[in-house]
C-alpha cells in the first residue's frame, strides 16, 4: 500500500544536506491530493539551524496547498529504524494528527505508526477568523 512513497523515501536519502553528521534521512510525504514530496534533511554549520527531512517536505507541500498529509516515510542510512523528532511530530500534527508514520529499513522492513501515537498531548491553539 506504501510501496511508492517507501521507495521514494530511500531515494530521498541523496537529498540530504549532512557534511557533519553523516546521518542522512529521506522522506516521502504522502498528501491527500495523492502527490508526493520528497525531503533530506538539511545541516548547518551553525547546528540548531538544522532542518529536518520530515520538515522540509512538509513545507513544501505546505507551500503548494496541500496541507491534508496521508503518510510519511521515513528512510535513514543507520541501518535502523529511527522516529522523527519531537519537533518534527509536533509540525506534523498541525496539519493531520491521525497520518501514518512510517519507519524504514529497507524496501520490505518497515514499521507503521499512527501521528497520534507517537506525540499523545500535542501542543494546539485554536485557529481564529
Ligand atoms: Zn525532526
Amino acid at each position: 500500500m506504501y510501496e511508492k512513497i517507501i521507495d521514494s523515501a530511500i531515494k530521498a536519502k541523496k537529498q540530504s544536506y549532512s557534511p557533519f553528521s553523516k546521518f542522512k534521512v529521506g522522506v516521502a510525504l504522502l498528501t491527500g491530493k495523492g502527490r508526493i514530496y520528497t525531503g533530506g534533511n538539511v545541516e548547518s554549520s551553525s547546528f540548531s539551524l538544522t532542518v529536518c527531512a520530515e520538515k522540509s517536505a512538509a513545507v513544501k507541500a505546505i507551500n503548494d496547498n496541500d496541507m491534508v498529509f496521508k503518510a510519511i516515510a521515513i528512510a535513514t542510512n543507520s541501518g535502523d529504524f529511527e522516529f522523527p523528532c519531537g519537533a518534527c511530530r509536533q509540525f506534523l500534527s498541525e496539519f493531520s494528527d491521525n497520518m501514518d508514520i512510517i519507519l524504514v529499513k529497507s524496501k520490505n522492513d518497515y514499521r507503521i505508526f499512527k501521528l497520534q501515537n507517537l506525540l499523545p498531548h500535542k501542543f494546539k491553539l485554536k485557529k481564529k477568523g
